[in-house]
């Protein structure tokens, strides 16, 4: 297709003063190089893997196997980023649903209504979506991919005061590392990143770190979706029910009609990648609308397994020394756990604030801008990260470790249960709950006055009614898909 698995040798070329390079060529590294072109002759995307030619999985981003969701935010800031990017998706077979809110959810406490919307909703893999995003960039001037080079250090001034470029090895070739110089090495290398080693290794220090091990594991399946499926959804979510219900599952509506399944386990309760098994969880989820869904459909790939390691968030902004010319981002700080899907949207916003902190510093010399952006990048992931952390620790055993205690977290999830249980029969609390989870609105919103009022006012009229009817019907599940109902857009809120 393009060039990307030309290995380019930079080492004399690029040392313009004017060189910013990216270490790891996925989605937080292909986001932070678009704003980088705005501020540097030259970007330099650095990944151990060779890219495919076509959009399918590759090894350094094992994740792709299993369904990813983009939530709106995030849609709508890559879409700023790459002007047109939605309409090369399409082109690649995207589909598209209109006038409805394509994504049914089953809650613990029952089924959100679906709310209807205005306009057009996209559904596409991640496979797609990154494979678009390099397209665009390897077109662009002034970007070069450096594939199949493993970044294994980082080359800095004698005094270890400031980051100067990076050591690679070329995977392909039996060669002496190879050092290439910038003004700006961003490692955006995800969840296994080395940054801290490396930054061990130059004098600083360890970045303090708080990790959560849900014990979430995954297992999804490509199945194509039925011709005429029956469906008033384009992309189902099942959730489980912790600490009681372990068991999840999604299906997202992708490109060339194709649905993406992942049955998901947390508390340690990983879902099997037999074909029996596979279906047996399906069966068993709170809500048979998956389970009806996959076993009229034709399965395309093999079951993928993953477990998730632990979730964590890495304080790099707490560090007293920083180097200048080196920043982190993307998973490398904060790998949430997927379940949530939040990780893409979160990467999405922290280009924005790499965008911001460049534009702040473009006409200095840049000091202090290293520090500046991990600082504001740690205040754009806190509220995410708190949110699925504090959901994490719904799981019986599950541990918070190298935080500060949580106060009040009982209290926390006692009033998401409320929310949740109010948003199944109030579109107003639903279309509430779906911005927060869409990352619209900071979750802070659904302390609002009228949701708190809806909230509350809910959960007394469902004491009053508990109290006078028939217990002997009190469960919401199973319900058939058949039950999903459309209720028209309401009041603008949040
Ligand atoms: C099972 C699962 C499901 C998920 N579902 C969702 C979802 O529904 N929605 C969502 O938004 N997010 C989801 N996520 C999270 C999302 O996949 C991540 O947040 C996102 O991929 C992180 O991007 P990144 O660029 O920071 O890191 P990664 O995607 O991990 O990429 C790191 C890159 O760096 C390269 N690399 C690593 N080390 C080196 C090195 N030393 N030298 C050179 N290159 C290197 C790798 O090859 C890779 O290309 C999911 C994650 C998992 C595990």
């Amino acid at each position: 297709m393009n060039t990307h698995n030309h290995v380019h040798s930079f080492s004399n070329q690029l040392n313009t003063g004017r060189h910013a390079v990216v270490i790891g060529g996925s989605m937080a590294g292909l986001l932070a190089a678009r704003v980088l072109t705005d501020y540097f002759e030259q970007v330099s995307i650095i990944d151990r893997d060779t890219f495919p030619d076509v959009p399918e999985p590759r090894k350094g981003v094992p994740q792709s196997y299993h369904a990813h969701a983009l939530h709106e935010k995030g849609q709508e800031i890559i879409n700023r980023l790459f002007p047109g990017i939605l309409d090369e998706l399409r082109a690649g077979g995207a589909s598209s649903a209109y006038g409805v809110m394509p994504t049914a959810v089953v809650t613990p406490t029952g089924k959100l209504p679906l709310v209807k919307q205005d306009g057009e909703s996209l559904g596409f893999s991640r496979v797609l979506l990154e494979w678009q995003i390099r397209r665009r960039l390897t077109a662009q001037a002034g970007v070069y991919f450096l594939a199949n080079c493993k970044v294994t250090g980082l080359l800095s001034t004698p005094d270890r005061a400031r980051v100067i470029g990076v050591r690679l090895h070329h995977q392909d070739k039996d060669a002496s590392p190879e050092m290439i110089q910038a003004d700006l090495v961003v490692d955006a290398s995800g969840r296994y990143s080395k940054a801290p080693e490396w930054l061990v290794e130059l004098g600083y220090a360890v970045p303090p770190e708080e990790s959560v091990n849900s014990g979430t594991g995954y297992a999804s399946r490509i199945y194509a979706k039925p011709t005429n499926f029956p469906a008033a959804w384009q992309h189902l979510v099942i959730f489980g029910h912790p600490p009681h219900n372990p068991r999840s599952g999604f299906i997202m509506g992708n490109e060339h009609n194709k649905w993406h399944v992942s049955l998901v386990g947390s508390g340690g309760n990983y879902p099997p990648t037999d074909e029996a098994g596979f279906l047996q969880w399906a069966h068993d989820l709170s809500d048979p609308s998956l389970y009806e869904a996959i076993r009229v459909a034709e399965p395309l790939s093999p079951i993928q397994g993953f477990r998730v390691p632990q979730t964590r968030l890495r304080h790099f902004e707490r560090l007293e020394r920083w180097p200048t010319g080196f920043i982190v981002t993307g998973d490398s700080v904060c790998a949430f756990n997927p379940v949530y899907g939040q990780g893409t949207t979160v990467i999405a916003l922290e280009a924005l604030v790499l965008d911001e902190c460049l534009r702040h510093y473009k006409h200095s010399n840049r000091q202090g801008f290293e520090r500046l952006f991990q600082q504001q990048l740690a205040q754009t992931v806190a509220g995410p990260w708190f949110m699925s952390s504090s959901e994490d620790m719904r799981w019986s055993g599950v541990k918070l470790s190298g935080a500060r205690p949580r106060i009040g977290l009982g209290i926390l999830h006692h009033y998401m249960n409320l929310v949740l249980k109010q948003a199944c029969d109030d579109p107003m609390v639903t279309q509430a709950y779906l911005n927060v989870v869409g990352m619209m609105v900071p979750p802070q919103s659904l302390m609002q006055p009228n949701i708190l009022l809806r909230v509350f006012w809910g959960a007394i009229k469902s004491i009053n009614q508990a109290a006078t009817s028939n217990p002997a019907n009190p469960e919401q599940f199973p319900l058939s898909s058949e039950a999903l109902t459309l209720h028209e857009t309401p009041d603008k809120v949040g």
